[in-house]
């Protein structure tokens, strides 16, 4: 038995870590030479500098440039505001202040993003499941669990699914834990669906925690930076366990820059752009026999259900054969059989119904031969 084995948390021993698009398929500086959508990123950006000058010198804890610029942006004041690596470190700062290790609980509403149940099993907090009805929050299950948790996750726009929760019962939810527990929404899509946003309740309700993260519309998921929305007291908690110099200079920088006037433009005109094409990729996916289901979305990515496991096999590595990856989601609870392609580029989507247009033939020639 090494050191490592013998002096570890035995939990530790058999846990297997989230599997990231990017654990899953490691970019190998191939980045130009694939066509990657299975991580919602965005497609190709423009460049960016930095000023590396007083890169000798630690940054600020929470980079004031930054948090103006969020606060302009998301209209929260900065007080309100915790800028976080990604907003898959929010999820985690949420559990380690809120659960106590073996003893607490969280609950999530699968099919849902896997870092939330990750993270918990990190901490040593239970998970409590409560899984969505038709897409949708299913609030007189989630009321007999008043008082068994102390997080509630809940994710709109959803990843995978890519619909809205009613805000109705985004609301009912909040008021349902509101003596008990914290609710977070994860808002890492509201660019896409900007209308839908529930960070205007955080003066209103004081369990709500928003998340939110530059890694989706604003294409910077390279960058890691994210942010937690939540009232003063929330968020001087998770100051007090978050990181000393949780970010970067250099991604300060970027960050700010990505959130001024001209950056916001580009992103508003990207994210208009996405929805067209997640609309005209939705409508062609409903076209083919080999699809049973189209999830509709409000995000970047669209989810479909194949006939069968079989033709969601074929699909997937007939891509993967041409170096086209995107997602499989068919191990997530009511997803049998699912899929999901993130909205890359025009051309990049019409590589991708080229390849499946020519496999499909190929692959019924060859049944004629065979017969
Ligand atoms: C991508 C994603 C995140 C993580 O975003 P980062 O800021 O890149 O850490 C969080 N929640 C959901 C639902 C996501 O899809």
């Amino acid at each position: 038995m090494t050191s490592a084995t013998k002096l570890a948390r035995q939990e530790l021993i058999d846990m297997v870590p989230y599997q990231s698009a990017r654990r899953l398929q490691a970019g190998n500086g191939e980045f130009n030479s694939k066509i990657w959508l299975n991580a919602n990123e965005a497609p190709g950006n423009g460049e960016y500098s930095v000023n590396s000058d007083c890169i000798n010198r630690y940054p600020d804890f929470q980079p004031s440039n930054l948090i103006q610029a969020y606060s302009n942006y998301s209209g929260i004041s900065p007080d309100n505001l915790l800028a976080t690596r990604g907003a898959d470190e929010g999820i985690e700062l949420i559990i380690r202040t809120f659960c106590r290790a073996y003893q607490d609980s969280i609950l999530i509403c699968p099919p849902t993003y896997g870092m939330y149940a990750i993270s918990a099993e990190n901490h040593g907090a239970e998970v409590i499941k409560v899984p969505l009805v038709e897409q949708q929050l299913d609030l007189a299950t989630l009321e007999s669990k008043v008082g068994q948790t102390k997080v509630v996750f809940l994710c709109s726009p959803g990843n995978p699914t890519g619909n809205l929760l009613n805000k109705q019962d985004i609301q009912a939810t909040i008021e349902m834990f509101a003596d008990s527990a914290i609710v977070v929404v994860d808002e890492a899509y509201i660019e896409f669906s900007p209308e839908a946003t529930t960070a205007t309740w955080l003066s209103k309700y004081d369990n709500l925690i928003v998340l939110r993260t530059l890694s989706k519309a604003f294409a910077l998921a390279g960058l890691r930076c994210g942010f937690t929305l939540a009232n003063k007291a929330i968020i001087e908690l998770l100051s007090k366990i978050i990181a000393p110099y949780p970010i970067a200079a250099p991604v300060a920088e970027i960050a700010s820059r990505a959130l001024n006037a001209n950056g916001l433009e580009q992103m508003q005109h990207r994210a208009e752009q996405t929805q067209q094409l997640a609309s005209s990729l939705a409508l062609w996916l409903n076209k083919q026999t080999w699809c049973s289901q189209v999830f509709p979305t409000q995000a970047n990515f669209v989810l479909f259900r194949c006939q069968d496991e079989q033709s969601k096999t074929f699909i997937f590595d007939c891509l993967m054969a041409n170096n086209i990856l995107i997602r499989d989601q068919s191990k997530q609870t009511q997803l049998e059989c699912c899929l999901r392609i993130s909205i890359g580029s025009e051309q990049e989507l019409n590589q991708l119904k080229q390849t499946l247009i020519m496999s499909f033939q190929t692959q019924e020639n060859q049944l004629k031969v065979v017969e």
